[in-house]
């Protein structure tokens, strides 16, 4: 019993990781239905009529017992509605933007049977829960359980993979090659590894060809509290017979101002990619404060990128003859996320084409990213 609980709620958890942030979405919403908790042949549904599928989370707590419904993405606009005699009452808790609980209190311990998410066609959505009356027993067995899993899901590296461009902004352009719809193949290729390592939960900034704003971008790795922000590229270069094979860009720590910025942009020529978006996404932020947290993220930024690079190379994967660079993409910005842009290749160079458009070689590389992001989150640790 406490093992399937414990399965369901590391479910729950990976349902959460896996939402795409849409570009302007407004925060979901209760549909006609909202939220119902009723008695139903011994026992308790909990229903969420939702207009579009959000992140969420579940679990049981204590003191009083209880059971947490967490939605992300969510606003309130209509009260649940309680109909079982298993609850006494509930409260909602706004815990950040978007984000709320509802805790339903519970006159009896109650067990969760199933928590499902069903995405209906016409784009809304309805979670379903259904809960079973249990001895006290069996809540207190279970609530460990959950503690064991949020243990073991804290050691879970959360990789934020960002493939760049998407619907208008179709990147660089080769043949018939766009670089949205390559760096978009390669990214779920990517997630499919790090998954299967059962190490990672991994969230992408955009799953379709879609634009996606930079700071939604950045958004969406912020929300799955991403500890590492890969942004996918495979660009064209100005000077085609300069660029060939695989670069890591880190954002230039000295590059606190725009002024600073531009300055660094007009003096590093060989750097200018074209595709890649240079808008100035801190215009809201308190660069003080964002500096500090950057810097804490330099050195682990900087061993991010050594630790790629040594698997790159173990792998035999062709690299740039200058394959560690600082870059000022605003995208690379997130002030406490270790953040790297990887140029895949170049599109413009023939030969870096037919490799980033063979699926063997696109296996290696993946594979190479996974080796060195569980490399580099080990000495983390440490650090
Ligand atoms: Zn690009």
């Amino acid at each position: 019993m406490s093992r399937n609980v414990a399965l369901l709620f590391a479910a729950a958890l990976s349902v959460s990781f896996s939402m795409a942030w849409a570009e302007d979405a407004p925060p979901a919403s209760l549909d006609a239905d909202g939220i119902v908790m009723i008695d139903n042949g011994g026992e308790v549904t909990l229903t969420a009529d939702l207009t579009r599928p959000v992140g969420w989370r579940l679990w049981m707590a204590d003191g009083p017992p209880r059971l947490v419904l967490e939605l992300s993405e969510f606003t309130w606009t209509t009260a649940p509605e309680i109909r079982s005699t298993s609850i006494v009452g509930y409260n909602v808790i706004e815990t950040g933007p978007s984000l709320s609980e509802l805790h339903a209190v519970l006159r009896e311990p109650l067990g969760i049977l199933s928590a499902e998410m069903i995405a209906e066609e016409d784009g809304t959505a309805l979670l379903e829960v259904r809960l079973q009356p249990t001895t006290a027993d069996t809540f207190q067995t279970e609530l460990e359980a959950q503690e064991d899993v949020a243990e073991g899901a804290k050691d879970r590296l959360v990789v934020a993979i960002d493939p760049g461009h998407g619907g208008t902004d179709p990147g660089a352009e080769a043949e018939d090659i766009r670089e949205s719809d390559l760096v978009l193949e390669f990214a779920h290729r990517l997630r499919d590894y790090l998954v299967a390592s059962g190490k990672c939960d991994v969230v992408l900034t955009r799953t379709e060809d879609k634009l996606i704003s930079l700071d939604a971008r950045l958004t969406a790795a912020r929300a799955a509290e991403a500890d590492v922000f890969i942004s996918l590229h495979a660009d064209a270069l100005v000077d085609p017979d300069a660029a060939s094979g695989i670069v890591i860009y880190r954002l230039d720590p000295n590059a606190a101002s725009s002024a600073n910025r531009r300055l660094t942009e007009r003096h590093a020529p060989d750097d200018r990619l074209t595709g890649v978006d240079l808008a100035d996404a801190e215009q809201d932020v308190n660069i003080a404060l964002m500096d500090l947290a950057r810097r804490e993220a330099i050195p682990r930024t900087v061993a991010l990128s050594t630790a790629l690079l040594g698997t790159f190379q173990s792998a035999e994967l062709v690299v740039n003859s200058r394959p560690e660079r600082i870059g000022q993409f605003a995208v690379l910005k997130a002030a406490d996320i270790p953040s790297i842009l990887i140029e895949l290749g170049f599109l413009s160079t023939e030969a870096d084409l037919e490799r980033l458009t063979s699926e063997d070689w696109q296996a290696r590389v993946a594979e190479a990213i996974r080796d060195g992001l569980l490399l580099w989150a080990e000495e983390d640790k440490l650090r």
